[in-house]
C-alpha cells in the first residue's frame, strides 16, 4: 500500500483514511492511497518551503545532472511503470510506453534548458550604469495533475520548475496515484529531501489546500473548466501566478485535395487514442461536401475494425473509459444529438462482451451541426462527428465557433489552405498533417477557455520563473536631477 511523500520520507499522513484505486478494464481493486487533508498538504508544503533555499543557490549544472538521472530512472523502469499505467489508466501497453519515453525526454530536455541562461544584459541608460535581468524561481509550485496522462503531464511541469530552481508539491488524480507514487520511488529518491514532495487525495481535500496556501505563489493546474475556473477564483485575490490548462473542442478539417485513406487513419488516431480521453482529443470534423457520404462511410468500416480491451494484452487498439460517469457523458452527447437529427453509423454501444470494466464502441455520428452538445461541449471520449463544409471559408469559421481554443487539425496538402488555416484558426497548437503530434521545443497550451498556460519549449520554462530588472549605477556619485531643484 503507497504512501504520500513527504519531506523525503513515505507516509500516511495525518489521515487514517485511504481511496481506492480501481483498474477501469476489470474494476478490480489495485491497491489504496492515503486520503490526504490540509494537514498533509501542509506539511508537504512545509518541507517544499524548506528545501527551496538550498534547492535554489544549487548550481545549476547540478540540478542538470540530478534531473538527467531521472530520466534516466524514468527510462530504465518504464516497462513496470507503463504495465502499472495501463492497470490504473487503461490505455493500451503501446501507448504507455511512449508515454513513459516522452516523460524521460521531459527531464532531458528541461534539464539542458535549465542551464542555458537566466537573463539578459541591456544597453544602459548612461555609461558607468549596469542594467540586467535576472529570471528567478518563485519558490513552492503545486503541480496539480488529471489522470489521462498522469506522467506526462506531471514531467511537463515539474521537470521545468525544479530546473527554475523550483521546488514541488504534486498532487496526482484521485483516479491515478499509484504510478505517480512508483515515479517518485524510482525516480526522485536522489533528490534533496522536500524538493519533490506527492501528497495524494481528492480534490477539494488535498488540492484545495495547496491552491489557498499563503506560502505557495505558483499553481500549475491541468484538468477540467471547472476545476480551473474553481482554483482561479481562490488563487486571483491572492495575487498567486497561474497556469492553466484546461479543456478542449479540437477540431479537424479534411482538407479538399487530401487522400480519403490517409484521412481515415489520420482522424481514427487523433479522435480515439486513449479513448478519446485526450485534451486534444479531434472532437469535431469538417469534411467537405463533395466527398463526405464517402469518407464516413470509409471511417465507419475502419472504426468497427479496431479491437477493444484490456490495454494490457496484445493487439488491443482501444482500452476502456476511466469511470462510468465519464462513459455516461459521451452517452449524453450521443442521446442529445441523435434526438436533434444526427444518425449514429456504428458505435456508441457498450459491447455486450465484457462483464466488467467501461468499455464504449468508438462512434460515428453524421448529420450534426453546432447546435448539438457533441459539438461545443467537450466530449472526452470515442465519439466522432462529422459535419461537412462548402468553401474554406466556410471551414474556417466553424473551427472558430468554439469556446475553446487547445489545438486544430488541417489535412492538406494545399500551401494556401495551409497558411490560411495556420493563421486564422485560433488554438494555441496547429497541426497540418500530423495530429497530436508534440515537439518538446515547441510551447503546448491553449487560448480562449483553454486557459492560457504553455508547456514545453522555452516558454514552459518560463512559466516557472519570475523576472527582477536590477539596474545598477556603478559609479555612485551624487546626481544632479535629485533633490534641490
Ligand atoms: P479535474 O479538473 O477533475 O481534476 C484535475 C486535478 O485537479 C485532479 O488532481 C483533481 O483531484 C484536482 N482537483 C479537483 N478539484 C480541485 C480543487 N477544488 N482544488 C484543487 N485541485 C482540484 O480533471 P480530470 O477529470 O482529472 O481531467 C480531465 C480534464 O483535463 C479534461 O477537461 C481535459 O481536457 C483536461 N486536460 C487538459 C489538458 C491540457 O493540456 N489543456 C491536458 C490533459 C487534460
Amino acid at each position: 500500500m503507497p504512501d504520500m511523500l513527504i519531506n523525503g520520507r513515505w507516509t500516511a499522513g495525518k489521515t487514517t483514511e485511504r481511496i481506492t484505486v480501481i483498474n477501469p478494464a476489470t474494476e478490480e481493486v489495485l491497491s489504496d492511497v492515503p486520503r490526504g487533508t490540509a494537514a498533509d498538504a501542509d506539511a508537504a508544503v512545509a518541507a517544499a518551503r524548506d528545501a527551496f533555499d538550498g534547492w535554489r543557490r544549487t548550481p545549476a549544472n547540478e540540478r542538470a545532472t540530478l534531473l538527467h538521472e531521472v530520466a534516466r530512472l524514468v527510462h530504465n523502469n518504464a516497462a513496470e511503470l507503463a504495465r502499472l499505467l495501463t492497470m490504473e489508466e487503461g490505455k493500451p501497453l503501446p501507448e504507455n510506453e511512449e508515454e513513459l519515453e516522452w516523460t524521460a525526454t521531459t527531464f532531458h530536455y528541461y534539464a539542458e534548458l535549465g542551464r542555458h541562461e537566466r537573463g539578459r544584459v541591456l544597453p544602459p541608460g548612461d555609461p558607468g550604469q549596469f542594467n540586467f535581468v535576472i529570471k528567478e524561481p518563485y519558490g513552492v509550485v503545486a503541480c496539480i495533475v488529471p489522470w489521462n496522462y498522469p506522467l506526462l503531464l506531471l514531467a511537463w511541469k515539474v521537470a521545468p520548475a525544479l530546473a527554475a530552481g523550483n521546488t514541488v508539491v504534486i498532487k496526482p488524480s484521485e483516479y491515478t496515484p499509484l504510478t505517480t507514487l512508483r515515479l517518485a520511488e524510482l525516480a526522485f529518491a536522489h533528490l534533496p529531501p522536500g524538493v519533490v514532495n506527492v501528497v495524494t487525495g481528492y480534490g477539494a481535500e488535498a488540492g484545495e489546500p495547496l491552491v489557498r496556501h499563503p506560502d505557495v505563489p505558483v499553481i500549475a493546474f491541468t484538468g477540467s473548466v471547472a476545476t480551473g475556473q474553481r482554483i482561479a477564483s481562490i488563487a486571483a485575490p491572492m495575487m498567486k501566478k497561474l497556469h492553466l490548462e484546461l479543456g478542449g473542442k479540437d477540431p479537424m478539417v479534411i482538407g479538399p485535395d487530401v487522400d480519403l485513406d490517409m484521412a481515415v487513419r489520420a482522424l481514427a488516431y487523433s479522435a480515439l487514442l486513449n479513448t478519446g480521453q485526450v485534451c486534444t482529443s479531434t472532437e469535431r470534423v469538417y469534411v467537405p461536401r463533395d466527398s463526405y457520404s464517402q469518407f464516413a462511410e470509409e471511417l465507419a468500416g475502419f472504426v468497427s475494425g479496431l479491437r477493444l480491451g484490456n490495454g494490457l494484452n496484445e493487439g488491443v487498439d482501444i482500452g476502456p473509459m476511466l469511470r462510468d460517469p465519464f462513459r455516461q457523458k459521451v452517452e449524453r452527447h450521443i442521446a442529445d444529438a441523435t434526438a436533434r437529427g444526427a444518425q449514429v453509423l456504428v458505435g456508441g454501444s457498450r459491447p455486450s462482451h465484457f462483464e466488467h470494466g467501461f468499455f464504449l464502441e468508438p462512434a460515428v455520428l453524421v448529420n450534426v451541426d453546432h447546435s448539438m452538445a457533441i459539438m461545443r461541449e467537450e466530449t472526452f471520449g470515442p465519439a466522432i462527428p462529422l459535419m461537412p463544409y462548402g468553401d474554406f471559408d466556410e471551414a474556417i469559421r466553424l473551427c472558430n465557433d468554439s469556446q475553446f481554443g487547445l489545438g486544430a487539425c488541417l489535412l492538406s496538402h494545399d500551401a494556401r489552405l495551409v497558411k490560411r488555416f495556420f493563421e486564422d484558426v485560433k488554438a494555441g497548437t496547429i497541426w497540418i498533417n500530423d495530429p497530436l503530434t508534440d515537439n518538446y521545443a515547441g510551447p503546448f497550451g491553449g487560448m480562449k477557455m483553454t486557459g492560457g498556460g504553455r508547456e514545453l519549449g522555452q516558454e514552459g520554462l518560463d512559466e516557472f520563473l519570475e523576472v527582477k530588472h536590477v539596474h545598477w549605477d556603478i559609479d555612485g556619485g551624487v546626481k544632479e536631477y535629485w533633490y534641490p531643484y
